[in-house]
């Protein structure tokens, strides 16, 4: 089939010419989006964040360890971690070699340490040990920009947020919610679409639709629940076998990222650092 708008052979050798669909109305744009979203809802009723974490203090930390690795290898790593560090005022006053080991398999673990190390000598000397839950603050610790304060505000204070990881930015851009590239752009445009209030949950849907189904290279077309409502359609595998096979997580019957994950979820935990 041709695209939108080219022309295609036609049976007698004259060019059929295809008129470009005409970009939807802000109206347009806000149904669809928000019809996205309550399919999503449905799809994914257990979305949640995918670090474990019992206190805004994990949080904090699994999430800096987050960056340049899955939630999965971070889950792993952290229980030892907080095990030997409770507190920010412990982990402040660790020595670098020792939290260097215990989080070596998330990788850049040096750089890490320095990032971990020095926002709970903040949260110890700035902030009385606690994490603040304000975005102003947030972003004063070191090494910590809005999307990690988004991930602590909307998770461990119910402050709506939204996320916009890598999952994010390439799902509403299929969708056309928006062309930009900025994160920050992103996070504006996308918000504008949706009540505040639905902002968190909004980001944990889509990215577990990108992480399951609607993958970078190839999003599975053919077994996903929000083609019909989908401007991307047919960007990756259409084949309905096809596309099952390319499900991930408990879509695709395979464990999740969580070793705890919360009790609604239908998936099986993941195993530990160095499980079979
Ligand atoms: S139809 Fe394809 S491109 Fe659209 S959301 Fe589903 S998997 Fe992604």
């Amino acid at each position: 089939m041709a695209k939108s708008g080219k022309a295609a052979p036609a049976a007698e050798g004259r060019a059929v010419v295809r008129k470009a669909k005409p970009a939807p109305t802000r109206t347009g744009l806000v149904r669809q989006a928000r019809r996205i979203y309550r399919e999503l809802a449905e799809v994914y009723p257990y979305a949640h964040p995918e670090l474990d974490f019992e206190n805004p203090y994990q949080l904090l930390i699994a999430t800096v360890l987050s960056a340049q690795t899955t939630d999965l290898r971070v889950n792993q790593t952290t229980p030892a971690l907080f095990a030997r560090y409770p507190t920010p005022e412990d982990l402040a006053a660790a020595s670098p070699e020792e939290v260097e080991e215990l989080i070596r398999p998330t990788g850049f673990f040096r750089a890490k340490t320095k990032s971990i190390m020095g926002l709970s000598q903040a949260l110890r000397d700035d902030f009385g040990g606690e994490v603040p839950g304000n975005l102003k603050d947030l972003v004063k610790l070191p090494g910590v920009g809005r999307k990690t304060a988004f991930v602590v505000l909307g998770n461990a204070f119910g402050v709506p947020g939204i996320t916009v990881d890598t999952h994010f930015a390439r799902l509403v851009r299929r969708w056309k919610w928006t062309e930009q590239t900025d994160p920050d752009r992103i996070e504006q445009e996308v918000g504008s679409l949706f009540p505040k209030k639905d902002w968190t949950m909004l980001s944990h849907y889509v990215i577990f639709h990108g992480r399951r189904i609607c993958h970078a290279r190839k999003p599975a077309c053919g077994a996903c629940p929000i083609a019909p409502l989908c401007p991307a359609y047919g960007e990756g595998e259409t084949d309905p076998d096809k596309a099952e096979k390319l499900l991930k997580y408990e879509k695709g019957g395979m464990p999740g990222q969580r070793l705890k994950p919360p009790p609604d979820y239908p998936g099986r935990p993941a195993p530990p650092l160095g499980a079979a």
